[in-house]
């Protein structure tokens, strides 16, 4: 009975990481459907070259423009040309930028109800870096890479028949990549 005890605390302790992470997962998914309802936002797509971008990138790198971007171009308290700072295309980031309503001050308050006048705390520019990212995710599964010859785990045509390993073992390598 004793045992049975600690092995119950143990897994109660796991639970309070998973509440923060859990809580975002579910604001992000809130505001993409509220941003869906929205003709001006809705109707932003990446190009063809920002797919190939972030792709070749890869989600870490983008995650990080994301990051700086916002924190250079929105994040000060009063941002040079605020309104204006963000351009249409030209980095998949700008586009996800105004399709998520975080292109300047302006849109982060009416959309995401953070002031203007202050600067943007670490917290809401990775909170707003990832709803980017998770649009940006939205975009690229909605428009599928085959990307041959690129995967790490790519078959190897000296030993066609070597199957049971790999069947033991499924990679997730062998799914596409979305970056
Ligand atoms: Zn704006």
């Amino acid at each position: 009975m004793d045992a049975t005890d600690g092995i119950n605390n143990t897994n109660t302790a796991d639970d309070a990481d998973d509440t923060d992470a859990e809580r975002e997962r579910q604001w992000i998914e809130k505001t993409l459907e509220r941003l869906s309802h929205s003709p001006f936002r809705a109707k932003f797509v990446l190009s063809s070259k920002d797919r190939a971008y972030a792709r070749a990138k890869g989600e870490v790198v983008i995650a990080s423009h994301a990051r700086d971007m916002l924190r250079s171009r929105v994040g000060q308290a009063q941002p040079e040309h605020d309104g204006r700072q963000t351009p249409w295309k030209g980095h998949p980031v700008f586009t996800a930028q105004h399709a998520t309503a975080t292109c300047c001050r302006g849109c982060i308050a009416k959309w995401h109800h953070i002031p203007e006048g202050r600067e943007l705390s670490d917290d809401e520019i990775n909170r707003l870096a990832d709803l980017i990212m998770a649009w940006i995710t939205r975009d690229l599964t909605a428009h599928p890479s085959l990307r041959p010859g690129t995967q790490t785990n790519g078959s190897t045509d000296s030993q066609p028949n070597k199957r049971t390993n790999d069947q033991r073992n499924p990679q997730p390598g062998n799914q596409p990549t979305l970056f």
